[in-house]
């Protein structure tokens, strides 16, 4: 953890009016909306703000104000000429999470970049680092913007309240606290309409990520007396359903729902030998462990990590690590 350290980051602001800020791919809500947030507030600072991702912005994420400004890498004509003064990097625990075509740039980049994240795993890669244990990275925006005095309105809140809403389950995880609240409630105090972002957000699910779905659950396997639930998207089967890598948000925080469960895995393949993990742990297991043995990270109820195998080898080392992490900690009194 290295607390933030806002007179750092408002030298490296105030000297520059060029900023190009960035998140992880395969974007979610706090990705989306703690960039929207704070690229929508420098821009009324009067900054020159590119907001520049690997992958485009999930469907789910479209009903934001101004989300239109966050581009795709491979959409930018000229990205030396943009030149900026300062990079932000958001919500990503390495500069290889922001893919590989923009971990080379922000590799050989000559300005500062701003590592603002909440992951246990952060590497600590920035000039400047605040990394601080928040339930979103969307905390850490809005205490920048209220901290450094920057502009806020209630789009900006919107943006910053879907970040904080959807990375903690609809405040529902232990990475919750008062401030979280606190700042929920300062953003609706700015006008956000919290019913209808939760619709937004939750009552809008097309009938084919629901098919999708269905049948992905309905092949679900459980493991060590059901304490483990597996499933699998492959992509004939998201070609079968006309879905895309974003329509399985949600699938595997389902499996950790049924009550027997205590470490929830979601196994989509990504190409043929290339599986990407998700895993999702209850109580007392950890998952950015069992992650970390795969080169991933993350929390410890939300992690992730790609696995480059067949499927069932792919399959069985993420049980038997699964396995391991729940013995251990069984073992272990916890
Ligand atoms: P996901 O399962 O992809 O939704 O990710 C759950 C959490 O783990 C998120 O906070 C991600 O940022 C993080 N995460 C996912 N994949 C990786 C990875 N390969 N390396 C580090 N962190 C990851
Ligand atoms: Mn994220
Ligand atoms: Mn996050």
């Amino acid at each position: 953890m290295s607390k933030c350290d806002y007179h750092e980051i408002k030298n490296i602001l105030d000297s520059g009016e060029v900023i190009v800020i960035s998140s992880h791919v395969a974007p979610d809500g706090d990705n989306i909306g703690s960039m929207l947030g704070l690229g929508l507030s420098l821009i009324s600072a009067g900054k020159s703000v590119f907001m520049i991702n690997q992958d485009e912005v999930p469907s789910d994420y479209m009903f934001l104000k101004g989300v239109e400004k966050i581009l795709k890498y491979e959409d930018i004509e000229d990205f030396d000429s943009i030149n900026p003064d300062a990079v932000i990097l958001l919500d990503t625990s390495s500069i290889e999470r922001v893919g590989k075509k923009l971990e080379d740039v922000y590799n050989n980049i000559s300005c500062p970049i701003i590592n603002i994240d909440h992951h246990r795993t952060n590497t600590n890669f920035g000039a400047v680092n605040c990394v601080e244990h928040t339930s979103a990275t969307g905390e850490l925006v809005y205490k920048i913007i209220t901290n450094l005095g920057l502009p806020m309105n209630k789009e900006i809140a919107s943006a910053i309240y879907v970040a904080i809403n959807t990375d903690t389950g609809r405040f529902q995880y232990d990475s919750v606290d008062s401030n979280t609240h606190v700042i929920a409630a300062n953003l609706i105090s700015l006008g956000v309409e919290a019913g209808k972002i939760n619709t937004e957000l939750y009552q809008n699910i097309s009938i084919k990520r629901q098919t999708l779905h269905n049948k992905v659950l309905g092949n679900t396997e459980y493991y060590e007396d059901n304490k483990i639930a597996v499933a699998l998207v492959t992509l004939d089967l998201m070609k079968e359903t006309d879905t895309k890598t974003e329509d399985t948000e949600g699938l595997v925080e389902t499996l950790r729902n049924i009550a027997p469960v205590e470490v929830a895995v979601l196994i989509k393949e990504k190409a043929c030998g290339e599986y990407k993990i998700s895993i999702r742990t209850k109580s007392y297991a950890d998952a950015s462990v069992i992650c970390s043995k795969f080169n991933g990270g993350g929390h410890i109820k939300a992690a992730g990590c790609t696995i480059f195998s067949d499927l069932n080898n792919a399959k069985n080392l993420i049980i038997k690590a699964v396995k391991d992490e729940i013995n251990e900690k069984r073992c272990s009194g916890n």
